[in-house]
């Protein structure tokens, strides 16, 4: 089955005692059992759910898995990766990263004694140098958030097993209709489903996919023990949502492009950051481990002030600036401020993250009016 079709069809059937071509929206707590312990496959509801079933089928037949877990949120769904490890485990991760994974592992994991290396993982040897023998998991985000570098999914997957090391690639800005890591040799896949994969800032949700059975034990473990479970309304939603993940991601990948053509030439742009940019430093690993480039985008002006960067922000009409990426609207933002407020000043400038930086989601708007808009703000 190729892409398009998965994404319509992938672990799907139509419900079985009504026919109902869209998974029902299954909101109970609890399943009757005809004797105890003998049921249907669901017992409770924070272990399971028909329609959580469903979305989790269709993410594992995206991303060409096993098996997927779904949670609350894309924090939820690390928080539960994470578990996997124990006091004294060391994990490499990239130090541009989202900023809530930074706030998870820094002062969530960190004081619980799991150490974190956070190194350029653009460059092979500086990953090489930070391994140990205590490292246990390799973090990877890639395309990276907001710098948009590019991480080799493969060379860093090869090397974490020849260390015996687990790979996770956190998969929220590419999609799974731009990239597929587990084919690039990684052990999981993570996303935050509140993006690309629910599509229409509507719903808060993360999940896992994988064929890794340790993984997958452990994160069905932690859906019991821990709960961090997603209603079936969110999973609904979220399913809906991938129905059109193919044209929606498409459409917007197409007004990227445009738009980075017109940031690169702009007089009052300074630099952007687009992997699709034939000057993008790692454009040729994104050629060859994305189907396309994505529909991020960050650029700072040549004004390189805070004041002109916000004024800018304010200045557009479609673009709303608000957090968050991956809806069909078009979406502007302030990384230093927003989404990676919580990453200190000197950290952030270390990893090159300036305070005057802009980061753009690109929606499915029509592209001349997103051109227009942001030509108007300058
Ligand atoms: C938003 C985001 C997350 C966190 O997901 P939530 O659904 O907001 O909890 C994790 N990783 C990346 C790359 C994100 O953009």
């Amino acid at each position: 089955m190729k892409f398009n079709t998965k994404a319509i069809h992938a672990g799907q059937h139509p419900e079985e005692t009504s026919g109902a071509v869209m998974p029902p929206i299954f909101q109970t707590s609890t399943y009757q059992q005809k004797a105890p312990n003998q049921h249907q496959g669901y017992d409770y509801a924070r272990v399971g759910n028909p329609t959580r079933t469903a979305l989790e089928k269709m993410v594992a037949g995206l991303e060409g898995a096993d098996e997927a877990a779904s949670f609350a949120s894309g924090v939820a769904a690390m928080d539960a990766l994470m578990k996997m490890l124990r006091p004294g485990d060391h994990v490499v991760t990239t130090n541009d990263l989202y900023g809530g994974s930074y706030r998870l592992f820094t002062q969530v994991f960190e004081p619980y004694g799991i150490e974190f290396s956070f190194v350029d993982m653009t460059d092979l040897s500086l990953v090489k140098e930070a391994i140990r023998p205590e490292t246990r998991m390799m973090w990877i985000e890639t395309p990276t958030n907001p710098l948009l570098r590019i991480v080799d999914i493969r060379e860093l997957t090869d090397l974490a097993r020849e260390n015996d090391v687990l790979t996770v690639v956190d998969n929220t800005f590419a999609s799974p209709y731009l990239q597929r890591p587990l084919e690039h040799g990684a052990d999981a896949v993570l996303h935050s489903a509140t993006k690309y994969l629910g599509g229409h800032s509507d719903v808060i949700h993360g999940v896992v996919a994988s064929s890794n059975k340790e993984i997958m034990e452990n994160l069905r473990f932690q859906v019991k023990s821990t709960g961090a479970v997603p209603g079936p309304m969110d999973c609904y939603l979220v399913l809906r949502g991938i129905k059109t993940l193919a044209v929606r991601v498409q459409r917007s990948v197409d007004n990227a492009k445009k738009i980075a053509e017109l940031l690169k030439d702009h007089p009052k742009v300074g630099s952007v950051n687009y992997p699709g940019l034939a000057s993008h430093p790692q454009h040729e690993i994104a050629k060859k481990q994305m189907d396309d480039f994505g529909a991020m985008v960050s650029f700072s002006l040549k004004d390189d002030s805070i004041e002109a960067a916000v004024k800018f922000m304010q200045n557009t009409k479609y673009f709303t600036l608000a957090e968050s990426l991956g809806g069909v609207e078009s979406l502007i933002s302030h990384p230093a401020s927003m989404t990676h407020g919580s990453i200190p000043k000197e950290v952030r400038e270390k990893a090159g993250l300036k305070d005057s930086l802009i980061r753009i989601s690109v929606g499915i708007e029509d592209a001349d009016d997103l051109i227009e808009d942001l030509t108007q703000a300058f």
